[in-house]
């Protein structure tokens, strides 16, 4: 049975506790729920939640989204991986999240998989998009062959990417320049040089950048439309 909670006016979601919370990197935290309530939520690594957050200003919750990193049905566990940006309600939360506490959350929903019978895979994205990639690149078989462009703050944020299949990584730090302010990935893929036979293009992170991304890649690189998976990730905020 999954625990419910309503919170008024909103849907009533999971609530789970949080067993560990784990730096990964400086910039990257791992929030590590495990409860009953995660039985039967047949989560796949890759899909969505959305999490519900104190806003420290308004002191109601607010809702943001976040990657499964994994979810393991046989110990009711669940990861997400959160990147630790700057001021927001869910950075800041996993800043101050401590074991033995509680969170809401919304799904899993989503249902992109890699296609298995691709030539090759292309996955992108900034540290938001890293959870995802990971996840992806996991699931490909041995014989498949990844690409893959990361943009993180500087070396120290790189983190390994597990999986069988063939993998090229390319990590570009931003080296002190402001996340969403860098051309590092769109640079990065302008010029890199696409496999031959039927590939698949994921593209996430800053909502910006990968619009111009994804405009180049259709009119520039002529990408076919149904191979490319396009999806923003944040942007700046209007306050
Ligand atoms: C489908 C999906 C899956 C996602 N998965 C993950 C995930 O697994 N891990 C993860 O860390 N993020 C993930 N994100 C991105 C995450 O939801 C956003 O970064 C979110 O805005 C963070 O919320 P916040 O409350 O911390 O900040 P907000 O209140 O949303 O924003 C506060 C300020 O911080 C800025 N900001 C927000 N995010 C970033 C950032 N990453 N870098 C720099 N500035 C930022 C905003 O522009 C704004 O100015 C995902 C987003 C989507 C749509």
């Amino acid at each position: 049975m999954r625990a419910q909670a309503s919170v008024r006016g909103r849907v009533a979601g999971t609530v789970a506790t949080v067993a560990t919370v784990t730096q990964l990197t400086p910039r990257m935290t791992r929030v590590r729920l495990v409860d009953e309530s995660l039985l039967g939520l047949a989560a796949v690594p890759g899909q969505t939640l959305k999490i519900y957050v104190p806003d420290l200003v308004s002191e109601l919750p607010v809702s943001r989204d976040y990657t499964v990193r994994d979810y393991d049905a046989a110990r009711s566990s669940l990861d997400i991986d959160v990147v630790l940006h700057g001021e927001g309600p869910a950075a800041n939360w996993a800043r101050r999240v401590r074991p033995g506490e509680t969170l809401e959350f919304v799904g899993p929903s989503g249902r992109y998989r890699p296609d298995p019978h691709a030539d090759w895979h292309l996955f992108a994205g900034d540290e938001t998009a890293l959870p995802a990639i990971q996840a992806y690149v996991a699931m490909l078989p041995v014989n498949a062959c990844a690409l893959v462009y990361i943009e993180v703050a500087d070396a120290a944020e790189e983190q390994p990417i597990p999986g069988a299949a063939r993998q090229t990584v390319c990590w570009l730090h931003r080296d002190g320049r402001e996340p969403g302010t860098s051309t590092l990935l769109d640079d990065a893929l302008r010029a890199a040089r696409l496999p031959s036979g039927q590939g698949r293009i994921w593209l996430a992170g800053h909502t910006p950048t990968v619009r111009g991304i994804r405009a180049q890649l259709l009119n520039r690189r002529g990408v076919d439309r149904a191979a490319l998976y396009v999806k923003g990730y944040w942007d700046r905020r209007v306050q």
